[in-house]
């Protein structure tokens, strides 16, 4: 994760590091590498420019270049950046303030990762929060996206809504609800469906699907490896429903990292959980302090 962005931004800051005294040139230049090595990570262009312009505004100040330690407190001040490009100091987590059964709406192309992290998902909840969880596909054109989720929620020990077939997916979500009261669920986790596409016959399915369950949190799984087209679908979603959160699925084999470093600042949608692996413990709350220190060594 981050693999190549971390390397090219300990050669930077060896160097800097490595001066005494720094003039405001240096500062520059080392701001020039940042500038390549975030848009080599596939980091969008607007927001790598008002990073690197936020950067050198206050790096190039005479309380840091008149320091002691001036290479650090350059260090200091990229660090804080990528924090706030990140999403900032507070890690948002699931809002489950809600009566229950709370409804989580997954959202997302077909092959993000929807369904499994559907399934990581109410995995933590049940072992890490103690909550009761049912999980339900709404995927009627796949027909074996029910029955994968099936599966996956034997695996992870959560109840999946029995599958009744021809079923329209606001039927499916009407009897989720029903069901999730009469069982005392916690947390209703519905898997929507996926598409190839953006379209809006997804939309309008997603959006009535909404206004019949009120999910407490909607969020959109995108896949990380798709870089900054990951950011563009993020968009679209954002245009039609109400996006809570983003979960980035890939990470483990993301070396880049643009779609994580971008999504805040892009989409304004702060990003809850990284997928990390096939597995279905394979799945972390996205920090952004502990990834900005995973970038910077
Ligand atoms: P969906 O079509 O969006 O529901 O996608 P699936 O949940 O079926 O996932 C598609 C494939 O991606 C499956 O083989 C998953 O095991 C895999 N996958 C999902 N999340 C991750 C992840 O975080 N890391 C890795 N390496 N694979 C993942």
């Amino acid at each position: 994760m981050f693999d190549s962005l971390s390397d090219r931004l300990g050669g930077v800051f060896d160097k800097l590091r490595g001066r005494g005294a720094l003039k405001e040139q240096d500062v520059r230049d080392a701001m020039r590498e940042v500038r390549i090595a975030l848009l080599e990570a596939d980091v969008a262009l607007p927001v790598v420019r008002r990073f690197v312009d936020q950067v050198t505004e206050k790096a190039v100040g005479q309380s840091v270049l008149r320091s002691v330690t001036p290479g650090q407190q350059v260090v200091k001040i990229v660090n804080d950046a990528l924090v706030e490009m990140l999403g900032g100091e507070d890690t948002p987590g699931l809002d489950l303030n809600a009566a229950p059964p709370v409804v989580i709406m997954m959202v997302g192309l077909q092959g993000s990762g929807k369904t499994t992290s559907t399934a990581k998902l109410a995995r933590l909840l049940k072992e890490k929060e103690g909550k009761k969880a049912m999980m339900a596909s709404l995927d009627v054109n796949r027909p074996a996206a029910q029955e994968q989720l099936k599966v996956l929620g034997e695996q992870v020990g959560v109840a999946t809504l029995p599958i009744i077939p021809g079923q329209q997916p606001t039927e499916i979500a009407t009897r989720a609800l029903q069901a999730a009261r009469l069982q005392a669920v916690d947390v209703l986790l519905l898997d929507t469906a996926g598409r190839l596409h953006v379209d809006q016959q997804l939309m309008d399915e997603m959006k009535a699907v909404a206004a019949i369950s009120a999910p407490r949190e909607t969020l959109l799984v995108v896949d990380s490896l798709t870089g900054q087209d990951a950011v563009n679908v993020a968009q679209s979603f954002s245009g039609q429903v109400d996006l809570t959160g983003v979960i980035l699925t890939r990470m483990d084999g993301d070396a880049r990292g643009g779609a994580a470093l971008s999504m805040r600042a892009v989409t304004g949608k702060p990003i809850k959980f990284a997928g990390t692996g096939e597995k279905l413990d394979a799945i972390e709350v996205f920090h952004p302090s502990r990834v900005a220190n995973r970038i910077l060594g």
